[in-house]
């Protein structure tokens, strides 16, 4: 008897985050892999620790982390780099007001210390490493990189996105990051390039990919 594709179970692919605004890209990104794809909270992974020194690092240590399961995995490490502020928040993105702070406090500690920058040094960067592990064993891990240029602005705009990206404009588009509609954001953004490196690198190894 032939099955069809619709009753071949589909491989589990862990999305190694707990943020819901990646979470919800990640499912977009990766909507037309023919894996099933569940958060590591859906199955109790505790979140890995972000040891690393970099954005590969801290990506490819939550990938295993996620994998040690057996199931696929990937995972993202992302954030922002302000050129003004030598490059912070960088990999600290997600806690730059502390352990544990939400969006509102870390932009409200972006805004006071980009206070008095003038436009012309306001410049900044999301870069986004990917990880992508293959169960418990897999040697030779799938990695992508990629960033998004753009200028800190000095007061919000925008409700769409996550984390900074209503202080995150676009000049050439002349909307920030959350006004972007979902997809829109997904073409151009950081994640968006380095899941497209990535899917190539997957087709390549012969899973059933997309381009
Ligand atoms: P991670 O979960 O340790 O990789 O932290 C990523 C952090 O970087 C997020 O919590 C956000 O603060 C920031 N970040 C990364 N990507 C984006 C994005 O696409 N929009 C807005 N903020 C982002």
């Amino acid at each position: 008897m032939r099955l069809s594709s619709a009753h071949v179970p589909r491989r589990q692919l862990i999305v190694a985050t707990s943020n819901p605004g990646k979470l919800r890209e990640f499912r977009a990104l990766l909507a037309d892999l023919p894996f099933e794809i569940c958060s590591q909270r859906d199955i109790n992974v505790v979140p890995a620790e972000e040891t690393g020194a970099s954005f590969l690092e801290n990506a490819l240590l939550k990938a295993r982390h996620a994998a040690a399961s057996g199931a696929a995995a990937i995972a993202d490490d992302s954030g922002l780099e302000v050129d003004a502020l030598g490059g912070a928040p960088g990999i600290f993105s997600a806690r730059y007001a502390g352990l544990g702070a939400d969006d509102a406090a870390n932009n409200a500690k972006l805004m006071i210390a980009m206070a008095g920058v003038p436009r012309e040094r306001r410049g900044a960067r999301y870069r986004c490493a990917l990880a992508f592990v293959d169960g418990a064993m897999d040697a030779a891990p799938l990695t992508a990189e990629a960033h998004w240029q753009g200028v800190i602005l000095d007061s919000p705009r925008g409700t769409g996105g996550f984390g900074y990206d209503s202080y995150f404009w676009l000049p050439e588009l002349g909307l920030s990051a959350a006004e972007l509609d979902p997809p829109h954001k997904n073409r151009l953004s950081h994640r968006g390039i380095a899941m497209r490196a990535l899917r190539d690198q997957l087709a390549a190894r012969n899973l059933p990919v997309r381009r």
